[in-house]
């Protein structure tokens, strides 16, 4: 039996990932339609509709979270749309009123934005959770943070026409990407029109007759009509019975597991943004397949988690799998980098200022690739196919003696033979 007290499919299909891809989808044809009439095509000015967004994202949202409710069932799956908390190690109480045994008890209940950090008139604000729905378009918006969220919805909305500014209290975006990726995100950002404004965090947050009036910390104001918080996310374990029925939960909140995904109690185990390892979509999909395999169909599955790729869906895009330079160099003796950074050849005739940037993080004694870090067009697709390279051990010579694909961007990742840096620990 499953409980679900929103919407079957998750945060990713209702109100993240998916929904998520799609408003990109529309921020890029800005884009599109400033290049297009460099390669001859004349375009009227383009009206974008909001609502038509929305309620053709609420359409196919609806359609996948259906396609998930007539699977579940078809796999013989009970599904009760109510509120569930454990009652006990092998008891379940759904808000309907029914208590429910369960020989074994998985949860899986992902996270939730934190609202942080706690300012007056922090009521004010949304989160991820609420903009995807606004019923007017927010002609100015705040960003605060700096991390996947806060990036991905300061580029879409830039795009689509507001007016963004994006506050974070780190001196850049994206902490624990690589150096040369933030660097040049941030430009990209700045150069779609976002205000970004490092060290700095609203102070106080007032409702004014057309929209919010925040002060910054820098003691600056601003008018806007939304103000997004996306500084993180926390596990979802708030009122679940869990500890009270013995569960461990760690300082953030999360459930404690074992390389089985076996809490402390025997009984209750635990996948997803709710254990708070690698919070991804697929990593959550393969932690949750190796229980059942487990625990239902007798095997000893357990999940891999080396070289999981990564994308951030600004535009351009990030790409990266694999250890970043300064993970490399606290690890190995001798790190060689190779990196490259180039202007697209559809920004050619449009005169677009993108730049695309790829750098190759390599073991300087084994030739044993150790990260690609991508930032440009499609980059999440190219991480994707390079993590298979890297899961093998693919060494530079590989890469090397690939042959390239011409005209392409990738093309570069097998011709970047001149080494661009070599850190050497001091022994
Ligand atoms: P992140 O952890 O990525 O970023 C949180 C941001 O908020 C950071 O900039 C952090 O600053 C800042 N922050 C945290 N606490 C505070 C605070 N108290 N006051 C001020 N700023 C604060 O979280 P997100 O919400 O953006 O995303 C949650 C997770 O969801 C991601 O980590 C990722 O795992 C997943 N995700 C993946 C996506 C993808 O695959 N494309 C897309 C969206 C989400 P600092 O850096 O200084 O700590």
């Amino acid at each position: 039996m499953i409980a679900e007290e929103f919407r079957i499919g998750g945060a990713c299909v209702i109100r993240g990932c998916v929904p998520k891809k799609l408003y990109v989808y529309a921020s890029r044809f800005a884009d599109d339609f400033f290049d297009a009439q460099g390669f001859g095509w004349n375009v009227a000015p383009a009206h974008f509709d909001w609502s038509k967004l929305v309620n053709a994202k609420e359409a196919e949202v609806s359609r996948l979270s259906a396609i998930y409710a007539a699977n579940l069932t078809k796999a013989g799956v009970e599904t009760a749309l109510s509120r569930a908390s454990v009652a006990g190690p092998q008891s379940i109480r759904l808000s309907d009123g029914r208590t429910i045994s369960a020989k074994n008890i998985l949860i899986a209940t992902g996270a939730t934005p934190l609202l942080e950090p706690a300012i007056p008139g922090i009521e004010h604000t949304i989160t991820s959770n609420e903009i995807f729905d606004l019923r007017q378009f927010p002609r100015r918006l705040l960003v605060v943070g700096g991390g996947y969220i806060a990036v991905e919805f300061a580029s879409i909305f830039a795009r689509l026409g507001a007016h963004v500014t994006e506050v974070f209290r780190a001196d850049n975006v994206l902490r624990g990407f690589d150096g040369d990726l933030r660097a040049h995100l941030a430009d990209a950002l700045s150069h779609a029109g976002v205000d970004l404004r490092a060290g700095v965090l609203p102070s106080a947050i007032e409702k004014t007759a057309n929209g919010f009036r925040v002060t910054l910390s820098d003691g600056a104001a601003l008018e806007v009509d939304q103000i997004l918080l996306a500084t993180g996310r926390r596990p979802n374990t708030r009122g679940l019975g869990l500890e009270e029925a013995g569960v461990v939960l760690d300082a953030a909140g999360a459930v404690k597991v074992d390389a089985d995904a076996r809490s402390s109690v025997p009984s209750i185990y635990a996948v997803g943004d709710v254990t708070n390892r690698i919070n991804l979509t697929p990593v959550a999909i393969r932690e949750g397949h190796a229980f059942a395999d487990r625990v239902f169909g007798g095997r000893k599955e357990t999940v891999d988690y080396d070289f999981v790729p990564t994308a951030v869906f600004t535009t351009p895009e990030i790409g990266t799998v694999g250890l970043t330079e300064d993970e490399a160099r606290a690890r190995y003796g001798v790190v060689d980098i190779y990196s490259t950074g180039f202007r697209p050849m559809k920004a050619t005739l449009s005169g677009r200022s993108e730049r695309i940037y790829m750098k190759i993080v390599v073991d300087g004694d084994s030739d044993r690739v150790l990260g690609v870090h991508i930032f440009g067009h499609e980059a999440g697709e190219l991480a994707q196919v390079l993590a298979i390279a890297l899961r093998i051990g693919a060494k530079k010579a590989d890469f090397d003696a690939t042959m390239a694909l011409h005209p392409s961007a990738a093309e570069e990742l097998v011709t970047l033979r001149t080494r661009t840096l070599r850190h050497v620990r001091p022994v």
